[in-house]
């Protein structure tokens, strides 16, 4: 398992509802804990490991010693209120920063790791992590929420990125496309349809 970075179809790709928590899925959550730890960061979606699960882990603290570890299942949010333009970053982007308005706080229904329901009325950063995470899972980047001005300042850093994917891609350390859907199709498989 590892970080995928912009601009891997799987970082625009819309998440499926997740019907199963079992102890592969509990593993995976840890795996994703330990990247986002290396990585100093304080939130991952599945999405950025490769799967198109409806999931996504926060640490504000960015320390596995510190701070409280955070699993949201199947995410929905609602009742956002005021609004905040912050700078952002995303471990699919690394060293990449630009401004994005976000609202100030937000609600969130989900499902933790024991399957038990979590209702949270959130503000300051852990509301804009959860914002961030929850567009990945839409397939959604920080990018994608910015103005036409901030992105223009970005646009030769993005444009390494994707010269880099396209490299890796056309070398054969990076999966071909239809390769890539069809194990996200497996995972789907696996994870989002109901077995009866
Ligand atoms: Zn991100």
């Amino acid at each position: 398992m590892e970080i995928i970075t912009h601009p891997h179809p799987t970082l625009s790709y819309k998440s499926k509802t997740i019907q199963r928590i079992n102890s592969e899925l509990r593993d995976i959550v840890a795996e994703m804990f330990e990247l986002m730890y290396a990585a100093q960061g304080v939130g991952l979606a599945a999405n950025q490991v490769n799967l198109p699960l409806r999931l996504f882990i926060v640490n504000t603290s960015a320390d596995s010693e510190e701070g409280e570890q955070l699993v949201f299942i199947n995410p929905v949010l609602s009742k956002g209120k005021g609004s905040e333009i912050e700078d952002e970053g995303c471990l699919s982007l690394p060293g990449v920063y630009g401004p994005v308005n976000r609202t100030r706080t937000i609600h969130v229904e989900a499902f933790g790791l024991q399957g038990n329901a979590i209702s949270m009325d959130l503000d300051g950063l852990l509301a804009r992590v959860v914002q961030h995470e929850t567009d990945h899972l839409d397939g959604i980047m920080f990018l994608d929420r910015m103005n036409p001005l901030s992105l223009k300042t970005l646009q030769a850093d993005l444009q390494e990125f994707e010269l880099e994917f396209a490299s890796r891609q056309q070398g054969g350390i990076i999966e071909s496309n239809d390769v890539i859907y069809a194990k996200l199709t497996e995972w789907e498989a696996k994870f989002c349809t109901q077995h009866v």
